[in-house]
């Protein structure tokens, strides 16, 4: 069985693409719950995914979180732009599939620079 280094108040599924990405990715930020990695499909010059470690699994939930992991997900969404030098970026949340939502873990895009419509 896999070591746990601490012990999580919030299920954590195995087969879930981000909550692997959160573990094992590629990170150009992270800390205290969060990760942003590149985008592998990126729909501008910039293109970040920020994650939760957090598994919810739509925006709809967002109220799973506690107050205070919603603020510092915002900072870290704002914090992880700076990281890779973007002044002026899009948010986007896709919200279920008639949104384009595809991964069914809260993610966070951040487009930067010469954008090629919505992700999805
Ligand atoms: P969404 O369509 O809003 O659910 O966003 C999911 C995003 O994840 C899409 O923009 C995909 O290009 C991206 N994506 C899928 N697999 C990976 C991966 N292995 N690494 C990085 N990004 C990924
Ligand atoms: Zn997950």
């Amino acid at each position: 069985m896999a070591r746990r280094s601490r012990r999580r108040a919030f299920a954590l599924p195995e087969d879930c693409l981000f909550c692997t990405l959160y573990r094992e990715g590629d990170h150009v930020h992270a800390g205290d719950g969060f990760v942003a990695i590149r985008d592998i499909n990126p729909k501008a010059e910039t293109h970040l995914l920020v994650i939760p470690e957090r598994h919810v699994e739509t925006f709809r939930e967002v109220g799973d979180f506690p107050a205070e992991e919603t603020k510092r997900m915002l900072e870290f969404v704002a914090e992880s732009a700076h990281e890779v030098g973007l002044e002026d970026y899009r948010v986007v949340v896709n919200v279920g599939p008639g949104a384009g939502q595809t991964v069914f873990h809260l993610h966070w895009h951040v487009l930067g620079g010469v954008t090629r419509g919505l992700p999805e």
